[in-house]
């Protein structure tokens, strides 16, 4: 394949080929071919150029069964690494992962009284130098508290605003000279809470603390919605803000009657000061004791959600639910009160095939590393979807700009 063929069809084999080995592990140079659709002679040469810039390595053969030389089979060299680095006001976190998703390396490092601007790019140059010395750093995904323009510049980092204007991806391509990408810490909590489950497979991200947010993903996909003007993110990021009681309670998104307004942790505390809880920790601790009045808030507000989500449960044929926040201590009586919350609605075997599961058991740091990798391979993902709220970059300027062009 030309150049010209392969800028007309957005196709990369050396890429795609990359991706065989990593997705289907060892292969043969014909049977790579093969599977491609590519000329042997053809593939031949983007295994020697992946040869030499290290992306592969043999696979230690076994004795020859027959005559003649054995074939030699390839995959990704395990020291090819993807870092993923999270940032918050107390430290950095980063874990590397190889081609395969091993965890290859952790490090971290804790900021001394909040950290400043200073401190926190030290550090950052600190941790990637670490994991540099133990392989070739391919690409790294900063996840940042807050909210992050188009270009990766952080807007609004009001938990941490030492970071208010940095450009970590910037940062560390001109430091580092790889490739780096950054967005919302989101992104790395999907896909460490989706890591474990099969990419068909529907999951209910529920994030219950200060506030109520929902996020359905197919796989460690978010669903997104496709059209310019649906509205501020353009998925389905809003649930909390989707009618729970008509003309209800002011929510502080300014409509009335959102669910959040009602269940979300912030709501239910005002709503409840006998309660005499001053955080949702409080307030979760005071569930997972078996405090009879938190309790029955809790279960109120649990049959509430359970009435929410049942049509969407339904409609995405969702298979894992996932609670994960400040409210993730009182998962034993979430789970078994959602549970009968749905069974109103839903045959006990449909029931069955729904995981109410907690969240939180791998770390997100974990999940970072992943989209790291994801981003090495499509970039044009993370370009597309970020500064969601704010300006959103067409997905006809990003696609092929960079996704098909990673090897300098
Ligand atoms: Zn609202």
């Amino acid at each position: 394949m030309n150049h010209s063929e392969q800028k007309k069809t957005g196709r990369n084999p050396r890429l795609e080929l990359l991706r065989l080995l990593m997705d289907s592990g060892p292969l043969e140079q014909p049977e790579a071919a093969r599977l491609l659709g590519i000329t042997k002679a053809g593939c031949n040469l983007h295994f020697q150029r992946l040869i030499a810039e290290k992306y592969l390595e043999p696979v230690p053969s076994a004795p020859p069964s027959g005559r003649g030389r054995p074939a030699m089979k390839w995959h990704p060299a395990s020291n090819n690494l993807f870092c993923g680095v999270l940032l918050n006001r107390t430290g950095i976190a980063l874990e590397a992962v190889d081609f395969r998703g091993e965890r290859c390396f952790t490090a971290t490092e804790r900021f001394s009284g909040g950290g400043d601007a200073a401190e926190v790019c030290r550090k950052l140059d600190d941790v990637v130098a670490e994991a540099s010395e133990k392989g070739i750093v391919r690409c790294i995904f900063v996840g940042i508290p807050g909210g992050i323009d188009a270009n990766g510049t952080v807007t609004s980092s009001p938990n941490f605003p030492a970071v208010n204007n940095f450009n970590a991806e910037a940062h560390l391509r001109k430091k580092f000279a790889v490739r780096a990408y950054s967005d919302t810490m989101a992104l790395a909590i999907e896909r460490s809470e989706t890591c474990r489950f099969a990419r068909e497979e529907v999951t209910l991200l529920l994030d219950w603390s200060e506030g109520i947010g929902i996020r359905f993903l197919l796989g460690d996909a978010p669903f997104m919605l496709g059209v310019p003007d649906a509205g501020r993110y353009r998925g389905l990021w809003d649930y909390g803000h989707t009618r729970a009681v008509p003309g209800g309670r002011r929510c502080h998104c300014g409509k009335r009657g959102c669910l959040e307004a009602y269940i979300g942790g912030v709501p239910l505390l005002e709503q409840h000061p006998e309660l005499g809880c001053a955080t949702v920790e409080d307030f979760a601790g005071k569930i997972a004791a078996n405090d009879p009045a938190a309790e029955h808030v809790f279960i109120e507000a649990v049959e509430l959600l359970a009435q929410q989500i049942r049509h969407d449960i339904e409609l995405f044929g969702v298979r894992n639910l996932v609670l994960f926040g400040g409210m993730r201590p009182a998962f034993p009586v979430f789970a078994s009160h959602l549970t009968r919350g749905l069974g109103r609605f839903f045959e006990p075997e449909e029931l069955a095939s729904l995981r109410i599961l907690p969240g939180g058991t791998v770390p997100p740091e974990h999940g970072a590393a992943l989209v790291a990798r994801d981003c090495f391979f499509t970039p044009s993902r993370i370009l597309r979807h970020r500064g969601l709220g704010q300006e959103v970059i067409p997905p006809e300027q990003c696609v092929n700009r960079e996704d098909f062009t990673i090897f300098k």
